[in-house]
């Protein structure tokens, strides 16, 4: 059964029907997907979810969609990870990771928008589904569009990393690289969308796709047992992650699924690209449209969509920003990797970057609870660190070799310790 009643006006309420909206005729404002609530609470218990397969539709009552779910059956519900050894690393007491890189099928948070809005595009009778894309969204808009069977357009800036292309192109998308930045392919897509009546998963789906993004929230939440953390800290590119993260768990207590105050939530930016930090920081109303240039290609967003709606969470939250260099995004890939195995690409670089810089700050407290949203995959970005890493030793086949290669490294595995098993057994 579904509560969406509709879309009403961020800014002045006006209301309007559910169909391939995102812009109010009256003010301009972001359209977003409204619920009857009372509904929901009764529907959507604690008991109900638990119940429900471990995907992102476990929460379906607060989704946009009127029918059952067309793709996104294994999306969402990604692992917390409580990363302890980072956590020792710099100096906090709780320290857990979304990890949206194993996110199905497309390998980042992009997953969870798409399903939304790809379920939606079918209900809403579209043929063609598409998307602007700084990499990962494309790969995720291709993927979904394979499974529900829509032919797709991806729209990119001629400046992407092979790896994120190539994963667009396996899935038979017409992939489309245009001369110029994210923001102008982005204004391309506008004036393309309504006249070709197609969808577009990040422009007239727009208030289908963003509601996706909640889930990462209602998991979170979810995952520490119906508690809310003290900080969160979420990567901004158009802007449509971060505020979905407040008004998920603004929803869970309204709903009454959690009784904890919100969490501060903060925002993370490479220095490169920092629209909204920077509007943060000098307390501007709206982001001044910035050119990117980061080795965060996914997060490379000058003229982002919803900063306004960024702004407003952050600082309704009482959360900060923070800006990285590219030099820190590099070095915290590597530091997840070797304290928790993780490999995120520079656009969860710079999310755990900036969560340092706020530590040492003294924004986020030591002794708070803190949740890090990695969003991305670090295999579809290697060129970003292989020229950082040390190289394979290169041997010959004797054991002799290797003995001496070992005997040369002043290394704890070249002391010949016997290990001791069981000790005090
Ligand atoms: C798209 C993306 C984000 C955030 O994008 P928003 O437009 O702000 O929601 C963060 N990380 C990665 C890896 C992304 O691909
Ligand atoms: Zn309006």
């Amino acid at each position: 059964m579904s509560f969406f009643s509709g879309l009403q006006c961020h800014l002045c309420g006006t209301k309007f029907p559910g169909e391939a909206l995102f812009v109010c005729d009256q003010c301009l404002g972001p359209l977003e997907a409204t619920y009857d609530y009372d509904g929901v609470k009764q529907a959507l218990t604690r008991e109900a979810i638990a119940a429900r397969p471990e995907n992102l539709w476990r929460y379906r009552e607060l989704l946009p969609v009127e029918g059952a779910p067309q793709t996104g059956l294994n999306s969402g519900f990604t692992p917390l990870v409580k990363a302890d050894r980072l956590a020792r690393e710099v100096g906090l007491e709780r320290l857990y990771l979304k990890d949206d890189s194993v996110n199905h099928p497309s390998l980042s948070y992009k997953d969870r928008v798409v399903s939304v809005a790809a379920t939606r595009a079918v209900e809403l009778g579209f043929r063609v589904f598409g998307c602007a894309s700084t990499g990962n969204l494309g790969n995720s808009v291709s993927a979904h569009a394979a499974r529900v069977g829509l032919e797709c357009y991806v729209f990119i800036p001629n400046t992407l990393e092979p790896g994120k292309v190539l994963g667009t192109a396996i899935a038979d998308a017409h992939v489309i690289a245009i001369d110029g930045t994210y923001d102008d392919v982005n204004r391309l897509c506008t004036q393309m969308a309504d006249r070709n009546g197609w969808a577009f998963a990040n422009i007239n789906l727009r208030s289908y796709y963003a509601e996706g993004a909640k889930t990462l929230a209602f998991e979170v939440a979810e995952q520490l047992g119906w508690t809310l953390p003290q900080h969160l800290v979420s990567p901004v590119a158009g802007g449509t992650l971060l505020p979905r993260i407040g008004r998920g768990f603004r929803e869970l207590r309204e709903i009454g699924l959690v009784d904890d105050e919100m969490p501060k939530i903060h925002a993370a930016q490479a220095a490169g690209c920092a629209p909204v930090v920077r509007a943060l920081n000098e307390g501007l109303e709206f982001p001044e449209p910035v050119k990117p240039d980061t080795i965060a290609k996914s997060i490379a967003i000058g003229n982002p969509a919803d900063g306004f709606q960024v702004l407003e969470t952050v600082r309704a939250t009482g959360g900060a920003g923070a800006m990285v260099s590219d030099e820190q995004i590099v070095e915290a890939i590597k530091l997840l990797a070797r304290t928790e195995g993780i490999f995120t690409e520079p656009a969860g670089g710079t999310t755990l970057a900036a969560t340092l810089a706020l530590v040492e700050d003294g924004v986020i407290p030591r002794d708070e609870s803190v949740v890090v949203a990695i969003t991305g995959n670090g295999y579809k970005t290697a060129d970003a660190v292989s020229d950082r890493l040390t190289t394979p030793v290169q041997l010959g086949r004797s054991l002799k070799e290797f003995e001496a290669y070992l005997a040369s490294r002043p290394t704890e595995a070249a002391r010949k310790v016997p290990v001791k098993r069981g000790a005090g057994l």
